[in-house]
């Protein structure tokens, strides 16, 4: 019987990973697919402080996992694909057919970007398709960029790039957003955006050196028409990875865990990062729900005892 099973090795799992280990808890570490979560897949992460210099996001995730490892924090490679809640206990079946049990659980296992889907996407993934503004939006000084997406955080991304950007684009599949109306008005105010209604993205177009376009398929008309670009940046959603909780835990409609002080609504079982965050999505606040999340698995073995 496990003390504390965290799933998921992204910072929020990390951070819960040395806070359980530094409470001699014995932590275990279960990485899914996305090891190290978001941040593996960033590339200069410049507002975690204590690095004036910046820090690459998949190194400092890294050294977190050094940092908890280090406590005595153990990491192992597999999936959770079962969840049972027993009487004073927990049961996952992994994907490797293992089966754990364990006293409490902490469930770290983020949201993952949705993309579109298109082969020329992954072509150029990293190389000028990005789902991360924060992340890489200081990469297009004096650039062009067209943001896909049409809720709050297109809006959000679409202000953000022009802080470098001199022009950032929306191209939006319907003829108007669903982003609320303070986000649409900053967007609308803003001198260098500008919007394409009715407009899917059909192919990323590039080169050896990365992103030069798109092309665009009008959604009402089909005309296809190309548009330049320097960088297309998806924000079109995130899901989050929490299947095999359907059922078990609260959870809102796009299935991210209602939580309260990282508590879900069964006894023991937590939850820290992106899993069950719709507004800050940052390293920094994922790591610090991890730390939660940490605290309260703690404090809920102290009552067993
Ligand atoms: P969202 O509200 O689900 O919006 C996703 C947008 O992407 C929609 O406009 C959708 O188009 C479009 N889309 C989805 N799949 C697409 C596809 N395959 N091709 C082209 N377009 C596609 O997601 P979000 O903007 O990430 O927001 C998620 C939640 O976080 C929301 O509750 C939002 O309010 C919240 N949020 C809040 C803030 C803030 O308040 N500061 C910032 C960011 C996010 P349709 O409209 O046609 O469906």
């Amino acid at each position: 019987m496990e003390n504390v099973v965290i799933l998921g090795n992204g910072i929020a799992g990390v951070t819960a990973a040395i806070y359980t280990a530094r409470a001699n808890l014995n932590p275990v570490v279960y990485s899914g697919p996305e090891h190290g979560g978001q941040l593996s897949l960033t590339t200069e992460v410049e507002n975690f402080p204590g690095f004036p210099e910046g820090i690459q996001g998949p190194e400092l995730v890294e050294r977190g996992r050094k940092q908890a490892e280090r406590f005595g924090s153990r990491f192992e490679t597999d999936i959770a694909v079962e969840f049972k809640k027993h009487d004073d206990h927990y049961h996952l079946k992994m994907s490797s057919g293992k089966e754990v049990k364990t006293k409490t659980l902490i469930i770290t296992t983020g949201a993952s970007a949705r993309w579109l889907g298109l082969e020329s996407e992954e072509k150029f993934k990293g190389r000028g398709v990005s789902t991360c503004a924060t992340c890489d939006g200081y990469f297009y000084r004096g650039k062009e960029i067209i943001v896909i997406g049409g809720g709050d955080s297109a809006m959000e991304e679409a202000n953000f790039l022009t802080k470098f950007a001199d022009k950032v684009t929306v191209v939006h599949r319907r003829d108007e957003f669903r982003a609320s109306k303070i986000m649409q008005d900053k967007f609308f105010k803003n001198e260098k955006t500008d919007v394409l209604w009715n407009k899917k993205i059909v192919e990323v177009l590039g080169d050896d050196k990365g992103v030069i376009g798109a092309k665009l398929e009008d959604t009402k008309t089909k005309e296809v028409s190309e548009v330049k670009c320097d960088g297309i940046f998806l924000a079109i959603g995130h899901i989050p990875n929490t299947k095999i909780f359907k059922g078990h835990l609260d959870m809102d409609d796009n299935g991210y865990l209602i939580t309260k002080n990282t508590k879900t609504n069964l006894p023991g079982v937590f939850a820290g990062g992106d899993v069950q965050d719709t507004s800050y999505r940052q390293a920094i606040t994922a790591a610090g729900s991890g730390c939660m999340a940490a605290m309260e698995a703690e404090r809920y073995l102290n009552h067993l005892e």
